[in-house]
């Protein structure tokens, strides 16, 4: 039933070829395997590759990936402000940049909560700004089902109400569930009656990230997590096809990855007294609160001119990183130049490896885009755009109404839809 709706709806906007019956990308050349499968509508699935660099897909070790983005739309997706993991995957879903949504870092402090936010906090308090596009498709009877997705485990709109919404399927985050284990639990999903089939399905994968973080950018050992993701979605493109299930993938990153070492850090503690302010967030870039009587000392320490860092007042944050007027943020922000981290006090070992939460425009933090399915046209290459444009465009996939004030339009998808629809208007 949901799938229906998604489909005349979807069918509306994007004068689709009758929601197709093809594959991924291609006519299925076998018959389905069930009976029904010709019926089925596409699904809409949001693949995010964590820490997945865009210039990774010219490294020769991702055929699955080249495919799908030589057959359907790609091109650079720049992050919001903060480049962190849960910022950026709460604007994916959302449309709202950080300083909006209220997710401002991987690691929060508020004076209303005891506890400090971490990315295991499930507490619908931190995330209830702004509603997730499961929780609107859920509320329009669209079933959807998340394969991991920060966030996704939150009851949202459960701290002012006694019950919030979930996705109808979750499964809680564990780094342990293979890849192939994912790949199998939304195919598996969509194996499924039509009427406890999912029609929006998140698949989140993180060995690109991790291996970035301990072998940096460039090691041998991020390519090889590169193929291996390639590889879970070379399954996952087969098995849709062996279903006769078409999908519209929108395959994401949530940031890029820089290359960094020891050698290039700087320590707080060599330019402020430490036991004068409160440091909420170090690495790429720093968040502090000067403690009480401390303010004009911290910041005639930090408020000048430094070699590779530069610090604000949370008002004077330059107004193209949409950042600061968030009561998440605290006063003080530094900000460090690509490959060089900001630290409490100087490293004690000599390390390096890569790390991301940099300006958001940064080359290093370009992030993976690739659009591919009944509803997309074959080769086409976007200009640069960012991430607050993918929401407008699932809303539109999933057959949702265009959302309004959100930061994203969705304009710079328009002439990539099949048949020519263009997502700017109808
Ligand atoms: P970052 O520090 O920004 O690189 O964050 C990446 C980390 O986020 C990875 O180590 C993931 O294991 C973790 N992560 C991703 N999704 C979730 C989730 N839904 N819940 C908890 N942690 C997550
Ligand atoms: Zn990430
Ligand atoms: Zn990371």
């Amino acid at each position: 039933m949901a799938t229906a709706v998604t489909c005349l709806l979807a069918a509306a906007v994007f004068t689709l070829s009758g929601c197709a019956t093809s594959g991924p990308g291609e006519a299925p050349s076998q018959p389905p395997v069930s009976g029904s499968a010709a019926a089925r509508q596409p699904v809409t699935i949001l693949i995010s590759i964590d820490g997945f660099r865009d210039d990774y897909l010219r490294r020769g070790v991702s055929p699955t990936l080249s495919r799908l983005a030589a057959a359907g739309v790609t091109g650079i997706m720049h992050p919001s402000f903060p480049s962190k993991t849960f910022p950026n995957h709460w604007t994916l879903v959302t449309g709202l940049r950080p300083d909006r949504h209220g997710i401002v870092g991987n690691r929060m402090e508020a004076s209303e909560r005891k506890e400090v936010f971490t990315m295991a906090t499930d507490d619908p308090w931190w995330w209830d700004a702004a509603p997730p596009v499961w929780v609107d498709a859920e509320k329009a009877g669209i079933r959807t089902a998340a394969m991991f997705w920060p966030g996704a485990n939150v009851a949202f709109g459960g701290a002012s109400g006694p019950t919030g919404t979930r996705p109808s399927d979750w499964v809680p985050y564990n780094q342990a569930v293979n890849d192939s284990q994912r790949v199998n639990t939304v195919l598996d999903w969509l194996r499924r009656p039509e009427e406890i089939r999912p029609s929006f399905v998140t698949l989140y994968f993180d060995k690109v990230d991790a291996a970035g973080h301990l072998h940096g950018p460039d090691g041998a050992q991020t390519t090889q997590a590169v193929a291996e993701v390639d590889a879970a979605i070379g399954t996952l493109v087969a098995g849709l096809k062996a279903l006769g299930q078409p999908a519209n993938l929108v395959i994401v990153a949530d940031h890029g990855m820089a290359a960094t070492s020891s050698e290039r850090t700087i320590a707080l503690d060599t330019l402020v007294d430490p036991s004068r302010y409160h440091l909420v967030e170090t690495g790429t870039f720093a968040s502090l609160a000067p403690l009480s009587g401390a303010a004009e000392e911290v910041e005639r320490s930090l408020l000048v001119p430094h070699e590779h860092m530069q610090c604000w007042r949370k008002a004077d944050i330059p107004a193209r990183f949409h950042y600061g007027s968030n009561p998440r943020i605290p006063p003080i922000l530094c900000l460090a130049e690509p490959g060089w981290l900001i630290l409490a006090s100087a490293p004690r070992q000599p390390a390096s490896g890569g790390n991301h939460g940099y300006d958001n425009m940064a080359p290093e933090m370009n992030a993976l885009f690739i659009a591919h399915g009944p509803a997309f046209a074959a080769g086409r290459v976007l200009p640069d755009f960012e991430n607050v444009d993918i929401y407008p465009l699932l809303r539109r996939l999933i057959g949702l109404p265009a959302a309004a004030g959100v930061d994203g339009d969705g304009v710079v998808f328009r002439g990539v839809f099949r048949g020519g629809a263009t997502p700017g208007g109808d």
